[in-house]
């Protein structure tokens, strides 16, 4: 059995006259639904309270506004229209509503027109429920059967679904750390999402209706123009760009601009998507700074590596460090040198890459001449040469006015102007204490600048360079040692041989001569000239032994008052005969109170090497022997007219085991005058010579004139 309804026994009446009076207005005004009647051009031509009230308005502040201005999508205004307009109601449109406080709100709305007797348009009328009312149904799909308006829950369904949908676009748009927008094509922000309040300190609400211009600033506008300008002709627009943006400050961005067509085609507005990427800028740029240290560090491990291999494989140290200069650069420096003391002189080792010229500069250059007129007392400012002052220095920034303050002299100043030197370093070579060389090298037209990591480096290289240096000078010495030790031994060997032989043939004829009738006279001939042979011999031998004793500081003197002039005399008188056989004519002049306190056995076998060498090298020619007193102190002089000796070997010959003639022609062991020099040391006098070649030669000794007591040490 099916319930029929009831049918009304109530007359026919009008709606008014079957409401009490003012129950219409009631009825408009306060029911639950939003009621809106909209003019063809679509103005708001009255809307009633209860919809005014939900959205936080004023019923007057809404009449005479575009439809379009209080829905978040303007688009759905024209569509409205249009489509009432064209005779078909709308049902269950869903749409966003902007509220007073700039929140959006979502309603459902129905829409039908209202036709004058000529079927046009006159206006709309619009319904709305407020789908924020509604019972939460999120979990609740819409059906196609809610959908097609089957239950009268249907438009609340679909409504409550619109809603959660638009609550988690809304959500997603505002979680995404991007600025998202979309903006119509009057360049007026129709949506924005929450990012837009910390960029640009303005609540959403006031942003929805701004105009670009007013809220990016003039100057981040005109930025952007042409991308506008683009996505406006209905182009998607992808870009980065440094945008001084007028609250938000001056930022690098990411942007995308994706055009929105209307149903006719034409671009009705652009949504943007912008992020910042200004941390990222930062990011890229110190990951870049990074891989250039790491690429820096890279080769000055290689520097580093391959020198020490170089350093390892040679011991010609001038090759080696040709080697690690042009090793250093082009890491370390545009051109550069090493300075290496030898002596009293600095040899110079210099390389530039690729550029011989002002390699031959540098070559030429000295650059330790390095004056500062006008220090100013700032030393460090002027340490360009490491080889001079010992320290290491950085000079990261030099210019020509620099160089002018500095150079030593116009020549000097030229030479720096010339490399085009922009930086510098300068480090030592140092070994123990001391400073071997110097390695300075300079960026000049590469246009870099030293950094304290430079610096460290290349005084890594350089005391590698300092220990090369060193292990090749004792080699190049351990040699020339063995070499001297080898030639001493030889040497040693015939000058031992020389008086053993004679010696032995002189026993051998006085072993013949016993029965010989002058026995007794040849015998004492012979026997003399045993005893001088076994006196060369002794000598000799004391002569080796002095080596040792000496070099193993085990020289004791017997000081004791002496008369120089005396034991001079007592030397020459020994050595009578022999200067007979030499057929030197000797002349003697003593000055009297040549006296000190002084080794009697030394100062004796000084004045006997002297005059032993005046006789062995003085050709026969007279040999005068002087001795005189002056300025407090004793002086021997003994001077011969022989060989003479040359002024480059004058220093050598007072070296152990030096000599300066051939051991074919003199004999000896290249010791007498290293003797005497240590044992003139020894009482604190000097020993030098005077001479040329084939001119003579003389030796001067002179003695402090000292006292027994008065002798320190
Ligand atoms: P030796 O005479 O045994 O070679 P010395 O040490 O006494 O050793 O002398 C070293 C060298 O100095 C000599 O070999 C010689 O070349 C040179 N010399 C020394 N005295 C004289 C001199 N009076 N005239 C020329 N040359 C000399």
């Amino acid at each position: 059995m099916s319930v029929q309804p009831q049918r009304s026994d109530h007359p026919v009446t009008t709606t008014s006259e079957r409401l009490g009076p003012g129950d219409l207005d009631d009825w408009l005004e306060s029911g639950d639904v939003g009621l809106l009647k909209v003019a063809p051009d679509g103005v708001i031509m009255w809307v009633n309270a209860a919809l005014a009230a939900t959205l936080g308005y004023l019923q007057h502040d809404l009449v005479g506004r575009p439809l379009a201005s209080l829905l978040a999508d303007a688009q759905t205004a024209d569509e409205l229209l249009h489509r009432t307009g064209a005779g078909v109601a709308v049902r269950n449109h869903a749409a966003l509503l902007r509220a007073q406080d700039g929140g959006l709100r979502p309603f459902t709305v129905h829409a039908s027109a209202r036709v004058d007797a000529q079927g046009r348009l006159e206006w709309v009328r619009c319904f709305l429920l407020d789908a924020a009312d509604r019972p939460r149904e999120s979990d609740v799909q819409p059906t196609a059967q809610s959908i097609a308006g089957a239950g009268p829950r249907a438009p609340q369904t679909l409504a409550s679904a619109m809603q959660n949908q638009d609550e988690r676009l809304l959500m997603i748009a505002d979680s995404l750390p991007v600025l998202i927008a979309y903006i119509d094509a009057d360049l007026r922000y129709r949506f924005v999402n929450s990012h837009y309040e910390e960029w640009f300190g303005r609540k959403r609400s006031e942003v929805h209706g701004m105009s670009l211009l007013e809220l990016l600033g003039p100057v981040a506008f005109e930025s952007l123009r042409p991308y506008i300008t683009r996505v406006l002709a209905g182009e998607s627009v992808t870009f980065e760009s440094v945008v001084p943006y007028r609250v938000a400050g001056v930022r690098v961005i990411r942007a995308n601009y994706v055009p929105q067509r209307g149903a006719d085609g034409k671009v009705e507005g652009f949504v943007t998507l912008v992020s910042d990427i200004s941390k990222e800028q930062k990011a890229a740029s110190e990951r870049e700074e990074l891989l250039k240290i790491e690429q820096h560090a890279r080769e000055r491990l290689a520097v580093l590596t391959k020198a020490t291999d170089v350093l390892a494989r040679t011991l010609d140290y001038d090759r080696t460090l040709e080697s690690v200069a042009a090793l250093a650069l082009p890491v370390l420096g545009d051109f550069g040198f090493f300075d290496i003391r030898e002596g009293d002189d600095v040899r110079r080792i210099a390389r530039a890459h690729h550029d011989d010229r002002i390699e031959n500069l540098l070559a030429q250059s000295s650059w330790s001449g390095v004056e500062a007129p006008d220090a100013g007392g700032d030393e460090s400012a002027l340490n360009l040469s490491a080889l001079r002052s010992g320290r290491s220095a950085l000079h990261a920034k030099l210019d020509d006015a620099f160089f002018a303050r500095i150079a030593s002299d116009p020549a000097q100043a030229a030479l720096l102007r010339e490399t085009g030197a922009r930086s510098l370093i300068t480090v030592p070579l140092a070994y123990q204490g001391a400073t071997l060389g110097s390695l300075t090298l300079m960026y000049g037209w590469s246009g870099r600048h030293h950094s304290e990591h430079d610096l460290a480096l290349a005084e890594e290289l350089a005391s590698r360079c300092a220990a090369a240096v060193i292990n090749a000078r004792l080699f190049k010495e351990a040699r020339e040692a063995i070499g001297v030790r080898d030639d001493f031994l030889s040497i040693a060997g015939h000058e031992l041989r020389t008086p053993l032989t004679a010696l032995q043939l002189q026993i051998l004829s006085i072993t013949k001569m016993t029965n010989h009738p002058d026995a007794a006279t040849k015998i004492s001939e012979r026997a003399e000239k045993a005893s001088r042979n076994v006196l060369r011999l002794s000598n000799l031998v004391n002569e080796l032994l002095d080596i040792s004793r000496i070099s193993a500081g085990r020289l004791k003197l017997e000081r004791a008052p002496l008369e120089l002039g005396e034991v001079v005399r007592e030397v020459l008188a020994r050595h009578a005969e022999e200067l007979n056989r030499q057929g030197c004519e000797l002349k003697l002049d003593v000055a009297p109170g040549a006296s000190g306190a002084w080794d009697r056995v030394r100062v004796e076998q000084i004045t006997t090497n002297l005059i032993a060498n005046a006789m062995k090298y003085g050709k026969g020619k007279p040999i005068e022997v002087r001795v005189e007193r002056e300025d407090g102190v004793a002086r021997l002089i003994v001077r011969d007219h022989g060989i003479g000796i040359s002024p480059e070997d004058q220093q050598r010959i007072f070296q152990r085991f030096e000599r300066a003639v051939s051991s074919r022609h003199f004999g000896g062991l290249g010791l007498g005058l290293w003797i005497a020099r240590q044992l003139v040391d020894a009482h604190g006098g000097t020993i030098r010579v005077h001479s040329e070649q084939d001119r003579g030669a003389t030796f001067e000794v002179a003695l402090p004139v000292a006292h027994v007591g008065e002798v320190v040490a």
